[in-house]
């Protein structure tokens, strides 16, 4: 008998299923009735700065044994790959290698496919891309010229967050607790022209919709429920009267309007320095603004920070009471929440009311509790009660909250100062960034037509090269002048080239899509056949994308089924997250130093069984910690596999048993294997099972029936070591298992073990009857309560306690 060799068996393999395609999948054609079911099994597509690490072996592991599961179960499965190229996590390598970001990012790919190949992954590799591409690259300035049509692409100044050591804009989603997302330094503030695509404008059905994804975790559905952040209220208008302008005013809390005694616009807020221009408050304002824009966002909603902030000079007018009430401008009003200003009610707001003690304005009490507190309301802070009716409203005195929140914005509605509204903590999606590495943005600014977008025939504006790509904090393509300067698409005249790149996520929202048809040089991709893959059946993919990329991704979807682009209005039907891999107690990481080379492991183990542990290790949606004798345990298990299966196929006119207990045991173990990935998604105890079935079958393996439990083992393990599988699958004289039907169990071979249960009411016998050992403590408590004998026992009395010894008794307890 050969000895178990990986390295030669694994290559051998890779080879016949590159020449046979085996994993190439056909669109199906035009006009076809009836093409195969589908299956989309998709893997968030890797940053090529690097090498593959231990969680991508086990997101993309995950994501062949359900590319195999599904493809034995007759379904035609798309499983695509490639490589999200642009943007700072690539560029960032190539500064650190000191190379240019293609030269790099060129290698990464060609690496990490390499590794991906000696993993034995079951990759369609006709439809791989990368986003760096022209080919790729062309549509998303394709799609991006269709929002920008439809007023979805827009640019306006604004305040932005700032990466000082990134030296580009940040979207907020990529702020985190004040610091970089990606690299960590402290954010600041600063105000810039920038391009904006309008996901506001979709906040609502990023939030409805949701309700329409198949499973989701609860935890992402959340997460994504609490960025959107919908809120009723209303909008209520303040007015300025010396200025002659409106401010309006987003609030939940419109029965407190009475209790509103002074005004705050955020210090980015544009209206501020039009409300000191030439007063003697103009300078100290100015200079307050400048101070506060570095600040966090995190700092600034630090409710232990002490409160800051300067008046204006100005009074805004409340429309409830008519009173001026004071202006200020305070860094903890933030621009991106609601309208950026806010109406001060320092008596039922704790952050209002932190500022009002520091600043000595006025307060007052407008809610008070239904019940009791008859006395006259004192003037301090009362936090908001569940029952509460408004005092100090005029005519709206004495009415239930939610009813004189109503009457109030009625009541001003009728002036024109109010109006019901809904608000969203959602912003729009700040999407240019002053960084080399990135698609550019089709337009062209013209002095005499403004922004006038790069006609589709003259796509893709390539990206130039320029002497120098590192950030320095100004757009690099604006050094290349011979690029930068084009005559306008509209009028000849010569006009501008955008030298701002767009940001690597938007590369990411629609990827998916191009993989349905990714030759296609006449359109990103043909219509019919995203209809026929999409929405993608199972996604897979850390939880840290669980705002950005699924929002951003959404909401492109959206935008492109509202344009008749496609016909589905969600991308993922089912999304997973994975665990991540810890090594000596910690995620595995560069920087700690603990990190275990997938390509060491092959090298010393093989791929098959770096598979098989990154998945044995335990629940694949936890985090797990690598162990060198967890590896070492799956190489012996091969090699056990190896030999038994060796010594079954020697033997001549093996038998054909049907029955006998390693029978039973086989159909047994297919019916685990397939309830636990089919149904119950759990992939670390099929290979338990497998295990057990093996050792069973070692322990004679003349016995009758030990051919069928070689061939089951081999078969189920197969989508986990397909490598292996295969070469046993032939040795015991067969072809091609990966495409052969997954095993279904024989019914009527399980095995049924059963028990003789007895059943005590008040701890006395009062009936036995047979149970199966597989069902459940309920399913036995419903057998006892089932029992004749012991509902005349029971008589009527209720159950208060039910006591289950599984595999014995049940006691009722009346
Ligand atoms: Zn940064
Ligand atoms: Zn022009």
């Amino acid at each position: 008998m050969e000895t178990y060799d990986p390295q030669a068996i694994e290559v051998k393999w890779q080879r016949v299923w590159a020449d046979e395609r085996a994993f190439s999948v056909s669109n199906p054609e035009p006009g076809e009735a009836q093409p195969r079911e589908k299956a989309y099994v998709l893997e968030m597509l890797p940053y090529p700065s690097g090498d593959l690490h231990m969680g991508h072996v086990l997101n993309y592991t995950l994501g062949d044994v359900i590319t195999h599961y599904r493809r034995r179960n007759g379904y035609s499965v798309l499983r695509p790959m490639g490589y999200d190229s642009f943007g700072l996590p690539a560029e960032n390598a190539a500064i650190r290698q000191g190379g240019h970001p293609r030269e790099t990012t060129e290698q990464s790919i060609a690496n990490i496919r390499r590794q991906m190949q000696r993993l034995g992954w079951a990759i369609d590799w006709e439809r791989e891309l990368s986003t760096h591409q022209f080919e790729y690259y062309r549509w998303t300035q394709w799609l991006f010229l269709r929002l920008l049509e439809a007023g979805l692409a827009y640019r306006k100044k604004a305040a932005v967050k700032w990466c000082p050591n990134d030296q580009t804009v940040l979207a907020n989603e990529q702020v985190v607790d004040g610091r970089c997302e990606r690299c960590g330094a402290e954010v600041e503030g600063k105000k810039l022209e920038q391009w904006f695509f309008k996901t506001t404008a979709y906040a609502d059905r990023l939030l409805d919709e949701i309700e329409d994804v198949g499973y989701w975790p609860d935890r992402v559905i959340a997460i994504q429920r609490n960025w959107i952040g919908r809120s009723e209220g209303a909008e209520i208008i303040f007015r300025i009267e010396e200025l002659d302008i409106d401010v309006p005013v987003f609030t939940t809390r419109p029965d407190t309007l009475f209790g509103a005694t002074f005004f705050v616009f955020a210090p980015e807020h544009e209206l501020v320095p039009k409300l000191v221009q030439g007063t003697e408050h103009e300078e100290e304002v100015l200079d307050y603004v400048r101070r506060t824009a570095a600040a966090s966002t995190f700092e600034r909603m630090d409710p232990e920070k002490e409160k800051t902030g300067v008046f204006t000079g100005r009074y805004a007018t409340n429309p409830a009471t008519g009173e001026p009430i004071p202006i200020w401008v305070s860094d903890y009003v933030l621009l991106e929440y609601g309208t950026g200003a806010i109406s001060g009610v320092p008596a039922h707001d704790e952050r209002d009311f932190a500022f009002a003690q520091r600043f000595g304005l006025p307060l007052r009490t407008v809610v008070v509790p239904a019940e009791g507190a008859e006395s006259e309301p004192e003037e301090v802070f009362s936090a908001h009660t569940g029952d509460e009716r408004l005092v100090n409203s005029g005519q709206f005195s004495g009415m239930a909250a939610p009813e004189g929140a109503r009457a109030i914005v009625e009541w001003l509605e009728g002036r024109q100062a109010a109006r019901f509204a809904v608000g969203f903590r959602l912003r729009d999606w700040g999407f240019s960034r002053q960084r080399y590495w990135g698609c550019p943005i089709p337009v062209v600014y013209c002095g005499a037509c403004g922004i006038v977008p790069v006609p589709d025939d003259e796509l893709p504006v390539l990206l130039p090269e320029v002497e120098d790509y590192t950030p320095r904090g100004k757009p690099p393509l604006a050094t290349n002048e011979e690029w930068l300067r084009v005559p306008c698409p509209r009028c000849g005249v010569e006009g501008r080239r955008e030298a701002e790149t767009m940001d690597t996520f938007v590369d990411s929202s629609w990827y998916f899509l191009r993989y349905c048809d990714p030759h296609n040089d006449g359109a990103p991709f043909e219509r019919r056949l995203v209809d026929y893959w999409l929405p993608v059946d199972q996604y897979i993919g850390g939880a840290e994308h669980a705002t950005m990329h699924l929002l951003y991704a959404r909401f492109f979807v959206k935008v492109l089924n509202d344009l008749g682009l496609l016909g589905f209005r969600e991308p993922f039907m089912r999304l997973f997250n994975q665990g991540s891999i810890n090594f000596r107690g910690a995620r595995m990481s560069k920087s700690r130093g603990n990190v275990v080379p997938p390509d060491e492991m092959i090298a010393r183990h093989g791929a098959d069984a770096l598979r098989l542990y990154i998945l044995f290790m335990g629940p694949v949606d936890q985090d797990k910690e690598w162990q060198d004798t967890g590896i070492e345990g799956m190489v012996r298990f091969l090699n056990r596999l190896w030999r038994f299966v060796h010594e079954v196929a020697a033997r001549e006119g093996a038998d054909e048993a049907e029955e006998g207990p390693l029978v039973r045991k086989a159909h047994e173990t297919i019916a685990r294997v397939s309830d636990d990935i089919g149904r119950r998604f759990v992939f670390n105890t099929p290979i338990s099972a497998v295990m057990e079935l093996v050792n069973e079958l070692g322990r004679d393996v003349s016995a009758p029936g030990a051919r069928f439990a070689a061939e089951t083992a081999v078969s189920l393990i197969q989508p986990y070591a397909p490598h292996v599988a295969e070469e046993l699958w032939s040795t015991l004289g067969h072809e091609r298992l990966l495409e052969r039907p997954w095993p279904v169990a024989d019914e009527s071979k399980l095995a049924r073990e059963t028990f003789e249960l007895v059943i005590q009411v008040n701890g006395k016998v009062r009936d036995r009857v047979e149970a199966s050992m597989d069902e459940s403590e309920e399913q036995l408590v419903e057998r006892a309560l089932a029992s004749p004998r012991v509902e005349a026992q029971l008589d009527g009395r209720e159950v208060r306690q039910t006591i289950v010894v599984p595999g014995r008794l049940v006691n009722l307890v009346v």
